[in-house]
Formats: structure tokens, sequence, C-alpha cells
């Protein structure tokens, strides 16, 4: 069953996010085990459902594609993407599984602990004749991350997604978005990451997914250079509160990151992100122009920054009037 709701924005090319939406729970209070916490929050995120929420936040149209449960928080989540003008004519409902839970800590030494409800979970259940195959094909940009390789069927169906939008002329939008509790083994993980990547024409790796697909320590040009492909337009590393370096096959360079009271970084990279494509939709000349990328860049460094300031992911991404009134402030 598909969602019906329908989004009239403005004219921009539509931006297409795959992938899994989830709930994730934090403990009511920080510093706890799983195990000692005394209440959870729900907090909607899935890093492809934040990008198509920052997209429309910032003036962009999107929508969303992906499998949610047909049960209470399934239709919640399907609620705030539309809420926020984000198209769900590309979600479907599985009357069988549940929508994905993820309950998370950061504990008092520092270590994340994770506990997922997938087993399996209706986005791992998205089939390739579920596809909404019309709002696929009109995409400007279709963006993906990795976690939807991880099971089929829904591999096959990001697979076949992939390729109807790169027949329709779509530029690939790739973040890894690495989670490697989700995956078999380490070495599965990188196997699958790297057998799309040299379909994507834009890449976004933070720091640690550097070191992690190219088995070395070093975050350097070097490194990430190893991880160029023929068809890549633009590759980015994210260096959180250091900001990000940027390769084109003409040149790469480096934007600082605004400095700011991080409170949860939580969203910062999906804020980046759909910074970075709802300014190269309509116009993909910036991926030429190493000037107008930089100050595209140094937008999309505003978005992650904000991002970081408030608690949860998608309640702290901003609006086009939150980053002008930031950037205002940082002249
Ligand atoms: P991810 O969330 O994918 O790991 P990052 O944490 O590197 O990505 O964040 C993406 C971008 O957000 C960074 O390139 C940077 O511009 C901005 N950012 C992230 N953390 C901070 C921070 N603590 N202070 C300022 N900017 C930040």
């Amino acid at each position: 069953m598909a969602a019906t709701n329908q989004v009239a924005k403005a004219d921009g090319g539509l931006i297409v996010s795959f992938g899994e939406m989830l709930i994730d729970f934090v403990p009511t209070v920080s510093g706890v085990s799983l195990a000692d916490a005394p209440g959870f929050l729900k907090a909607p995120g899935g890093a492809p459902a934040n990008v198509a929420i920052a997209v429309s936040r910032l003036g962009g149209r999107s929508a969303f594609v992906g499998k949610l449960g047909d049960d209470e928080f399934g239709h919640m989540l399907a609620g705030i993407l539309k809420e926020n003008g984000v198209s769900g004519n590309g979600i479907n409902f599985d009357k069988g599984a549940r929508t994905a839970l993820a309950f998370v800590t950061l504990k008092a030494d520092g270590e994340r602990e994770f506990m997922f409800y997938r087993n399996p979970s209706a986005d791992m259940l998205l089939t390739p004749d579920e596809l909404n195959l019309e709002i696929i094909r009109s995409a400007k940009v279709f963006h993906y991350g990795s976690i939807s390789l991880i099971v089929e069927p829904c591999r096959s169906a990001h697979l076949k997604a992939m390729e109807v939008a790169k027949d329709a002329g779509a530029l690939l939008s790739y973040d890894p978005n690495l989670r490697l509790p989700l995956w078999p083994s380490p070495e599965e993980a990188r196997e699958q990451i790297m057998s799309i990547w040299e379909k994507a024409h834009v890449i976004k790796v933070s720091d640690n997914e550097l070191e992690f697909l190219t088995g070395s320590d070093k975050i350097d040009d070097e490194a990430a250079m190893s991880l160029w492909h023929p068809n890549l337009k633009l590759l980015l590393v994210t260096l959180g509160d250091k900001g990000c370096n940027y390769y084109t096959k003409h040149f790469h360079g480096t934007i600082g990151a605004f400095p700011v009271k991080a409170v949860d970084t939580t969203g910062a990279g999906d804020s980046f992100v759909g910074a970075l494509l709802t300014k190269i939709v309509d116009d993909q000349s910036v991926l030429e122009d190493e000037g107008k990328l930089k100050e595209l860049l140094r937008y999309s460094c505003a978005c992650g920054a904000i991002t970081t300031t408030k608690k949860g992911a998608i309640p702290a991404l901003p609006t086009v009037s939150e980053v002008e009134a930031f950037l205002h402030g940082n002249h």
C-alpha cells in the first residue's frame, strides 16, 4: 500500500532519498547503559530520511522511498515526513513486519551501546516489485546509503532503484553511513559498501569511514584519492569539528568548520549532505567551479554545525532563514 500525500513545492529538481527510516530510543538521562536506563525517548531517524527532511527544510523538493511497518510507529514516521514537506509517494507499509527500532545510548565511559529490533523490520523487506518507479524516474538526484544493502530483498530493491534512477539521468549520491553492528562482519561491510562504489557521482564519507574503507589510519589526500573512481564528480570527507575535505577531478581543498557549542552531533552529516544536494540539484556547474563549490560547502558546513547545537537529528535540521542568520553572524 503506498501513501498518497502529494507535495507541491517550488519548481526545483526532485531529490529522492532511498533507504531506512526508524525510531531511535534514547535514554531520558545521559551516561547510562541500556539496561540501567530508567526510560527512553523516541527520536525519529534513519540517515536517508534525515537527508530528505534536510532538503525540504532548506527549500528543496524531496521524496523518501522505503518501507515502514503498517503500525503506529510506521504511520507516525510517514506523518513526520509529510509534516516536513517530503513526498511520501514512494513509501510502502508492510503488514507483517514492524517499523525498525534502535535503542542507543552513550555510556559514561564514552562507549556507544546499540540494540536493534530488525528481526526483520519492514525496511529490510522492500522488494524490487514494490518500488514506485515513477517517482524514482523523476529524480534529478538519487541519494542512498549502505544499510539497505545488508539483506535481501531490500538489497535487490536498492540495486534496481539505483539503476532506474541512473538510466533516467539522475545524479547518484552515496553516503555509506557505516553501521558496523548491523553487518555480519567488517569484511562483509567493506565488500558490500564498495560493491556499488563506482556507480556514484557524489560520495560523502566521514573520517572514520575513510579509515575503515582504506584500512589506513591516515586521513589525508592520498588515502582519500585511493577511493577515487572515473565516474566520480565529487568526493567529500567530513571531519566533524574540523570541517571537510573536497576532491574533484581538477581541484581539492579543505573547508574549516564553524565553531559552535555542540550538544549532539547526530544528523550533522545528513544535514551537510541535504544542503549540498539542495544546492547542486539544479546547478551541477558548481562541481567544475572551485570558487562556487567552496561557497556551497561553507553553506553545507554551516548546516552541519547548526545541527550539532540541538538534541536529536530531525528537530535540529535548519531552515534557510536559520542558516542565513547563522552565516550572517559568522561573517
Ligand atoms: P557524520 O555525521 O556523517 O559523521 P560529521 O560529524 O563529520 O559527519 O559532520 C558533518 C559536517 O558537520 C562536518 O563536515 C562539519 O562541517 C559539521 N560539524 C560536525 N560536527 C561539528 C562540530 N562539533 N562543530 C562544528 N561543525 C561540525
